[in-house]
């Protein structure tokens, strides 16, 4: 019981972390839409985890915080916020990198997983 009142609780702070994002009208309106790719990897014999794409839209939440997939990771997960952030701002198309968990898990030190993530973001033709 222990770790569904857990799931409950993270699927919670979740939906309300959303909520306060806002939508992407209202905090990137200068974005048409938005593409996020990301292959997840963890440490190991078999290091790739997943592979994800999310398409964002005006209407979709400007919440960009991805969760760690490692299973008995606390507190972890990818923050992509300040990338878009910093994208928006100079008007980037496209952005490549690698993030690494920094959350805590107990089986494995530091490191214990990363993410490739690749953003492509269409702007609106001439905006205010
Ligand atoms: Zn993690």
């Amino acid at each position: 019981m222990a770790s569904r009142n857990t799931y409950t609780a993270k699927m919670e702070l979740n939906r309300k972390n959303k909520a306060a994002a806002g939508l992407m009208s209202e905090q990137f309106g200068d974005v048409a839409d938005m593409a996020i790719h990301m292959t997840y990897y963890q440490n190991g014999a078999n290091p790739l985890l997943m592979i994800r794409k999310v398409n964002i839209f005006p209407t979709s939440s400007a919440y960009f915080k991805m969760d760690c997939m490692i299973k008995g990771c606390e507190g972890g997960g990818f923050d992509l916020t300040p990338i878009v952030k910093g994208m928006v701002k100079a008007k980037t198309r496209e952005k490549k990198g690698t993030l690494d968990c920094r959350g805590r898990f107990a089986e494995a030190a530091d490191g214990h997983a990363r993410i490739e993530y690749e953003i492509s973001i269409r702007y609106r033709k001439s905006s205010r």
